[in-house]
């Protein structure tokens, strides 16, 4: 007997899931912007246990045409690119095609959805990367994800996942970030049956801060807007007395895409500099939209890490608009009087 051998399909499928869906908080991630990127405008999402047990995120996008359900589920089935060239100036916010198929590997899933043209929508189930039903079914349009049991057949993975509360709080964040960073969509967020968050997409970035943070936290942010030559950067950001000592309150984003990045950190630390003491971190909510063409996002499969191809112009938009924005400014706390 050889001793060397290749992996069935079904382990392959498995091994490259646990690279794109790692927790709950993952699937909720490709969930949300497949229905960004599907053009919807209001993204209810639930969980239940953490997301282990259950995961629902309802949208009211484009839906999925019945032809295409099965092809969504193969790895690398995208409608968002179709040559490498396109992934330069890819401005969905996937691209790869290994979401779906990840998912359904590791989990049991249930499909419902509805587009425009069609009079019936379908209802579709996969578990464990097996098929096992297509139907039509009257429903609205748009789409729907139900996520039971993440993990059920891989317990090495499920293992790994913390508490029901801790796994709830990485999707809360997530939601968060991609509310202030989509204002323009509305999201609610539904745990245990009760309400945690619900924005209003009204595409005023100022009320979403506030929907998502709150009122103190709102009424302590000053505007910074700025220009370069490639780049332009909105948004808002903390006075330094809101400083926290992580930088969990420190995001921003790349055309509609959160991300991190160590040169928009120094930059906005350096800014900051004269105001806060050491290891304090200040709240911003900035966007930047830069040409595509200067940025390469096709970096890691979470896709949170980018390159500049323009690492000092960002920098030093960064740095002035919020050096700027700091000077002169009252930056004593406005004490919200809560009724
Ligand atoms: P990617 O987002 O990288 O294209 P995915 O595996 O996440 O790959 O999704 C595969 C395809 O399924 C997408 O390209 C899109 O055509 C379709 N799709 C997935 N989710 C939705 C949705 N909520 N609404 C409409 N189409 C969707
Ligand atoms: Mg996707």
């Amino acid at each position: 007997m050889a001793n060397i051998t290749i992996l069935d399909q079904s382990t392959i499928n498995k091994i490259a899931a646990g690279e794109v869906i790692e927790r709950p908080a993952a699937v909720v991630k490709e969930l949300i912007e497949n229905a960004i990127d599907a053009g919807a405008n209001a993204i209810t999402t639930e969980i239940k246990e953490g997301g282990i047990s259950f995961i629902r995120v309802t949208d009211n996008g484009s839906g999925i045409l019945k032809a295409d359900i099965p092809i969504a589920f193969l790895r690398h089935s995208t409608s968002k690119i179709k040559t490498v060239e396109d992934l330069l100036s890819v401005s969905s916010l996937g691209f790869r095609g290994e979401a779906l198929s990840s998912i359904a590997a590791v989990s049991q899933l249930e499909l419902v959805t509805k587009t425009p043209g069609e009079i019936n929508g379908v209802r579709y189930i996969i578990e464990g990367g097996e098929e096992k039903s297509i139907e039509e079914i009257g429903c609205p349009e748009g789409t729907t994800f139900i996520i039971r049991n993440i993990f059920y057949n891989t317990p090495a993975r499920r293992k790994f996942l913390k508490s029901t509360v801790t796994e709830a709080g990485y999707i809360s964040d997530l939601i968060e970030r991609l509310a202030v960073s989509h204002p323009n969509v509305s999201f609610k967020f539904i745990v245990n049956n009760q309400i945690k968050l619900h924005t209003s997409g009204n595409n005023n970035l100022k009320d979403i801060i506030y929907n998502v943070y709150g009122r103190e936290l709102s009424a302590n942010i000053i505007e910074a807007n700025g220009k370069s030559d490639h780049i332009v950067m909105s948004g808002f950001i903390g006075k330094p007395i809101i400083s926290r000592g992580n930088r969990n309150y420190m995001n921003y984003y790349i055309n509609g895409r959160y991300i991190k990045s160590g040169i928009i950190n120094k930059a906005i630390e350096e800014a900051y500099k004269p105001y806060t003491m050491t290891h304090r971190y200040p709240f911003t909510a900035l966007h930047f939209e830069i040409d595509s063409e200067l940025i390469d996002i096709n970096v890691h499969p979470t896709k949170m890490e980018i390159r500049f191809k323009n690492g000092e112009e960002i920098y030093s938009i960064v740095y002035h608009t919020i050096k700027d924005a700091l000077a002169g400014k009252e930056l004593i706390p406005e004490v919200v009087l809560v009724k």
